[in-house]
């Protein structure tokens, strides 16, 4: 009802998103109406949640594998106590989104790689996973159903985020009774407010992830331990932290939700998949754009000094797309970088968000279109 008062700012959103919190799950009809957008002021979206109309759950028991889910109106969850989740944080999170295209169509990026990525942390966290198929199909049927919630082409795009837990009562031993596989979906704007370049703090003194640990994986248990890092390097004026190696104290991983690189002439270099960064779907995508651009593009170590000697630095991830990095402060000493349209981030940017918003013509592949629903020949 109250999305009929007219357009909310981002601040009233927010304030109806608690209200809306309240325990009794409410059901919100409006996926059946023909309303092409929902009432949200556009121009306002930062990267704050927002609820939507629909969400897809599917649950499977221990020793069974994930079947068919549904789509049920967003609402709270019920969950045990005990559960694996809220007692030992046996939980996984994915984050992707959808895109309206100038032409009008609904598209996704590369959504088999998250899929993948989930199945690979799934492993890790010891529990089962929905196959490719049943993951991009819940995606596309979310899409779907929040459809009005998906922002008009240039204003934002739909953040999808499907999580996977232990929502099962475990006290002593294993194993864990039941999974839940849920899937929800929030309209966002940029992540991060600096438009002309981050100012990154490397962070010295906490570590997020340690060989043969869970860092190479989108474990919900790597975000809050270090939310401490990121909370004191904002309040001192920065944009986000880089973390270093754990193992070393010396080499560049990555940001608190996005994967860096580093430019000195020809020669472009981020640090290698070895278990403690997150191989993200951006960072594999922008390798290969960056060498289809001509240059050459090492994934490898990379100490600090190599770092501080670059001449342009820029970070990337689903939410943060390709963001230039305009210095980093280390040890209390601030080192500047190339920012601006001759960027090579720029050019990645530019050409990573022609692709996703159907700009250009996609030849390799990345791009899945989602059918309406009510149109015949749909395949979900
Ligand atoms: C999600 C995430 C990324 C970026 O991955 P994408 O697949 O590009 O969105 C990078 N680092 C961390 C720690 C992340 O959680």
């Amino acid at each position: 009802m109250w999305l009929r008062r007219g357009f909310l700012t981002q601040k009233q959103l927010d304030y109806q998103n608690r209200k809306s919190m309240a325990p009794s799950a409410r059901s919100l009809p409006t996926s059946v109406s023909d309303e092409k957008y929902a009432n949200v002021k556009w121009e306002e979206l930062g990267f704050g949640f927002c609820r939507t109309d629909n969400m897809y759950v599917a649950k499977c028991k221990h020793g069974e594998s994930f079947q068919e889910g549904k789509i049920v109106p967003y609402a709270d969850i019920q969950i045990s106590p005990c559960s694996a989740v809220l007692n030992y944080g046996q939980g996984l999170y994915e984050g992707l989104k959808a895109y309206r295209t100038e032409d009008g169509r609904i598209v996704l990026f590369r959504p088999d790689q998250n899929a993948l990525r989930l199945q690979s942390g799934a492993n890790r966290l010891c529990m089962p996973y929905p196959t490719v198929d049943q993951f991009v199909s819940a995606v596309k049927q979310v899409v779907l159903a929040n459809k009005k919630w998906i922002p008009p082409p240039g204003r934002g795009t739909l953040y999808i985020r499907p999580i996977l837990f232990g929502s099962g009562p475990i006290l002593g031993s294993l194993p864990v009774p039941e999974y839940t596989f849920t899937v929800f979906a929030c309209p966002v704007g940029r992540y991060h407010k600096d438009n002309t370049g981050l100012n990154l703090k490397i962070e010295d003194k906490f570590r997020r992830a340690f060989p043969s640990g869970t860092g190479g994986v989108k474990s919900i248990t790597n975000y809050s331990p270090v939310w401490i890092t990121l909370a004191e390097a904002k309040a001192q004026g920065f944009s986000d932290v880089l973390f270093l190696a754990a193992a070393t104290g010396k080499n560049v991983e990555e940001l608190f939700a996005s994967n860096v690189f580093i430019v000195k002439g020809n020669v472009v270099s981020t640090p290698e998949i070895s278990g403690t960064i997150l191989p993200g779907v951006t960072r594999k995508s922008v390798i290969e754009l960056t060498r289809d651009f001509g240059y050459k593009v090492e994934e490898r170590v990379v100490p600090v000094e190599d770092l501080l000697d670059a001449e342009e630095v820029f970070c990337t991830g689903t939410a943060a797309i390709v963001t230039t990095i305009a210095s980093v402060t280390f040890k209390e000493k601030k080192t500047e970088f190339k920012t601006g349209d001759k960027t090579l981030a720029a050019k990645l940017f530019a050409t990573l968000t022609d692709i996703q918003m159907g700009r250009v013509e996609d030849k390799k592949g990345w791009i899945v279109e989602l059918t309406d629903a009510t149109k015949p020949g749909l395949k979900l």
